[in-house]
């Protein structure tokens, strides 16, 4: 078999890789082996705004930009929904909340995305003494569905092999590389946490955190956006909740703990005040870098393979846009912003 790419891994990032290849009428095969699940279990939020401390996200009107385009035509391609427009309510914890709320709705970069007010509704199952601020231009991307759609997508095409990669069955060849029975041009790694395997770049400093997420039943909790506070609580329908997200920067499985759903659970009861029960509990590995940017380019030695990885928490919003980024350099020879590139690693 003859391809112009090999992917490894279909997170979020093999699938923004892929569809830049599939735009511009390359062929491909991904491999994909099951071993990490962050794409799968993530809360799939975008939200341009950290709200701990009200300040911007790096990049974000940027990668919003591309992003929800990108996601319209994911819906329009596999004929699914996966873009659901939720607002965010950041739950105030005191009056100095609400002040450093309103200094920064006066930020020109936060502005457009921040009503100048307190919110002061009632909502059953929260007690709000401070009221709420709220963040629009927000949303959710079922990112599970997706990727299990897309999966199916590539399957039909038999452009998707669930195998292992296996890194020491790389040939180099003049131009050309050797996999098995595969002759391709490029190799672009997306193994997410996998990166620790890959002995071509596992020496990037990452700094991965394990993040557990509870599915809770909730009949009479009656909020219709996303709730941010100690945990982020995101509705789903049929009266189903969202609840998370742990950090824990010890474990290194993908398996769900006790202590983490222990967590969630203490949290979750100092925010709500009606009954509920918890139907699913999922884990995962965030591919988060020191810097919290993401790791983009080729390697400094062998110029046909690559590396897409390092999008951290913010996968949803991120993806698209180094994808396209990481495009551009390979095939038109663009330059990659410093702060995304690899390089920025290569001379510590
Ligand atoms: C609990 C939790 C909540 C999160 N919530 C959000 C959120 O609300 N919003 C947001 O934007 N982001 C969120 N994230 C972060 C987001 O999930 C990540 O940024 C993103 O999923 C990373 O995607 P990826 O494709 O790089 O990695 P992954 O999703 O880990 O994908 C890597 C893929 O490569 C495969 N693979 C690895 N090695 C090999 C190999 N040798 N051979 C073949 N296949 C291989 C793996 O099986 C996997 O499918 C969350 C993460 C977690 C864990």
């Amino acid at each position: 078999m003859k391809v112009d790419y090999i992917i490894v891994g279909l997170g979020l990032a093999g699938l923004a890789f892929s569809r830049e290849l599939e735009k511009e009428n390359k062929s491909f095969i991904v491999f994909e082996n099951k071993s990490q699940h962050s794409s799968k279990v993530a809360g799939g939020m975008y939200n341009p705004i950290i709200l701990k401390r009200f300040t911007p996200v790096w990049d974000a009107e940027n990668q919003l930009k591309i992003a929800i385009p990108f996601y319209k035509n994911m819906e329009l391609l596999l004929g699914n929904k996966y873009d659901y427009k939720v607002d965010v309510y950041r739950l105030f914890t005191s009056i100095e909340e609400q002040n450093n709320w309103f200094a920064a709705c006066d930020n020109p970069t936060l502005s457009s995305y921040m009503v100048p007010k307190v919110i002061t509704d009632k909502f059953n199952g929260i007690d709000a003494l401070f009221g709420y601020g709220k963040v629009t231009h927000t949303g959710r991307i079922d990112t599970n569905k997706l990727i299990e759609d897309y999966h199916f997508y590539l399957e039909k095409s038999n452009k998707i092999l669930y195998q292992d990669f296996e890194y020491n069955r790389i040939d180099f060849n003049e131009n050309k590389i050797q996999y098995k029975n595969i002759e391709t041009s490029k190799i672009v790694f997306c193994e997410g946490f996998g990166i620790k395997k890959n002995p071509f770049f596992k020496e990037l400093p990452m700094q991965e955190a394990k993040g557990e997420l509870i599915t809770i039943h909730a009949p009479e909790l009656d909020i219709d956006f996303v709730l941010k506070s100690s945990v982020f609580i995101m509705p789903l329908g049929n009266q189903l909740f969202k609840v998370g997200a742990t950090f824990n920067w010890k474990d290194k499985t993908s398996i769900p703990s006790k202590e983490g759903k222990e967590e969630l659970l203490t949290k979750l009861k100092s925010i709500l005040n009606v009954p509920f029960e918890v139907v699913e509990h999922v884990a995962g590995i965030r591919p988060t870098v020191k810097d919290r940017r993401p790791l983009v380019g080729l390697h400094k030695e062998y110029k046909n393979i690559a590396l897409l990885n390092g999008l951290g928490t913010r996968g949803v919003m991120i993806a698209p846009t180094v994808a396209k980024e990481l495009y551009n350099h390979i095939e038109n020879d663009m330059l990659l912003r410093n702060e995304i590139s690899i390089k920025r690693f290569e001379n510590n």
